[in-house]
């Protein structure tokens, strides 16, 4: 079959029947919300097959891909040197039950790229890594309560569902039936960025807070970055108060440099977070993610301290093959100034076109990981937003969702994948080159266009 970059006309018929096959056996049709296209309406196109930059779907439409699995291809899809690490580790076997060689390497490279992080457990997914490290948090401390952000995502924790950015803030879910009273009783929602909250939560429950936990960089309500001195506000707080500070760098690790949001922004005078969480792109694409610290905080984990921490796929020899081969590969292949390159001429296109057609938008950015706002002028306080951007989840659910899912069907016309939710921030890889991001600019005026008539 040859590929067709797709066009209004693109056949989808084999996408919606799979659609349909999907519904009858898993619920909404996909196996994480975002994917179903709630957001923007139509039916979610089922891809077959990734290559760099580009994914294809079962109808043989071609689209340039900005989700990059939501983060961890930024080396492309199916990079050479992660295909030879993962058929090699396969030919030795899919997976021990016992202590691996890959594990240990896996660890040292996050090590060694992460100052504060002195050592790490492996698990299977972020989810898994910011669960285990409240855990961790709670048995250090002795304490129960954990302070969370509105609009930070850290996984489908019970704990940390307590709004929600990501596929919550897709579906405007308020708060998620199934997590009890009791499971987030602990847990105090602050607004992002929000010093003077802060302030009075420390000063109120200071002595009762384990840990406050927050995206590095948030990532999951469209970019939001931390207003200058707030990173270093909820360190000198935390700290001040025996809690501790648990930043998830889920997303922003190995992303926005080698050494995630902590090598873009710190090191702080205030000091390192006490414990951190990665996933993404430390998988390459297969499920590995890992929390780690301190190491005299790390040692209170089984088997050598108290706190009960699991898993059987956990270091998994393929996994972590893929994840070794990755964050070499963004050394090797010299992946950050080039992905600066590519946002910052993306970032431009769309602003400028998006300007061209009247729809008023804010361009995030936390280094080369950026999202666009479409703001909604009926909205209040649009005045503030358009002047000082979008600072927490509030202004972020404040976006005109309709703009933004004509703008999407435009450019998936175009041939252009983006993500199908307007809280998402758009992913950049290596594979991303000029002729990529040319398709990419090339479709920007009519999908703007398409925004402004919506
Ligand atoms: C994606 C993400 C998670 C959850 O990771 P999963 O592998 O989907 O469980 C947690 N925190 C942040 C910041 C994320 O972006």
């Amino acid at each position: 079959m040859t590929n067709r970059t797709a066009g209004s006309s693109a056949p989808t018929a084999q996408s919606s029947a799979l659609f349909a096959r999907a519904r009858a056996v898993t619920p909404g049709g996909v196996n994480s919300p975002v994917r179903a296209f709630g957001a923007v309406g139509g039916d979610p196109r089922f891809i077959t097959s990734a290559k760099g930059a580009l994914i294809t779907d079962v109808d043989g439409n071609e689209y340039v891909d900005l989700i990059s699995s939501w983060g961890p291809m930024i080396l492309g899809h199916a990079h050479p040197d992660v295909e030879a690490a993962v058929a090699e580790a396969a030919s030795r076997g899919f997976s021990f039950g016992t202590p691996s060689e890959n594990e240990v390497a896996l660890a040292e490279e996050i090590v060694s790229r992460v100052d504060p992080v002195e050592q790490v457990r492996l698990v299977s997914s972020g989810t898994e890594a910011t669960m285990s490290a409240v855990r961790l948090a709670r048995g250090a401390t002795g304490r129960a309560k954990i302070v969370k952000f509105a609009g930070c995502y850290h996984g489908h924790v019970d704990a940390l569902l307590a709004s929600a950015g990501s596929g919550v803030a897709t579906f405007g879910l308020p708060d998620t039936p199934g997590v009890t009273g009791a499971s987030a009783a602990d847990t105090i929602v602050l607004p992002y960025n929000d010093a003077d909250a802060l302030r009075r939560v420390f000063a109120e429950n200071g002595d009762e807070i384990a840990a406050v936990i927050t995206e590095a960089s948030p990532g999951n309500m469209g970019v939001v970055p931390p207003l200058p001195g707030f990173t270093e506000l909820i360190r000198n707080l935390s700290a001040g108060h025996g809690a501790l500070m648990i930043s998830d760098e889920v997303m922003t690790g190995f992303r926005v440099s080698a050494a995630g949001w902590y090598g873009h922004e710190g090191p702080y005078d205030s000091g390192p977070a006490d414990l951190f969480t990665f996933g993404k792109i430390m998988g390459g694409g297969f499920p590995a993610a890992a929390f780690g610290g301190r190491a005299d905080l790390m040692a209170k984990l089984a088997p050598d301290g108290p706190v009960y921490q699991a898993g059987t796929l956990s270091g998994n020899p393929v996994a972590t093959a893929a994840g070794i081969a990755t964050l070499r590969g963004t050394v090797s292949h010299d992946v950050y100034p080039k992905l600066t390159r590519a946002a910052d001429a993306l970032r431009g296109a769309v602003h400028d076109s998006l300007d061209a057609a009247g729809v008023p938008h804010a361009v995030q950015s936390a280094g080369s990981m950026f999202s666009v706002f479409f703001l909604d002028p009926d909205a209040p306080g649009f005045d503030e937003r358009r002047t000082r951007g979008v600072i927490d989840y509030d202004d972020a659910r404040a976006q005109n969702v309709p703009a933004y899912a004509a703008f999407f069907h435009s450019m998936l016309d175009a041939g252009v994948h983006l993500p199908p939710s307007p809280f998402e921030a758009w992913f950049l890889s290596l594979a991303h080159d000029d002729l990529v991001l040319d398709r990419v600019i090339d479709a920007l005026p009519a999908a703007a266009r398409a925004a402004a008539a919506a």
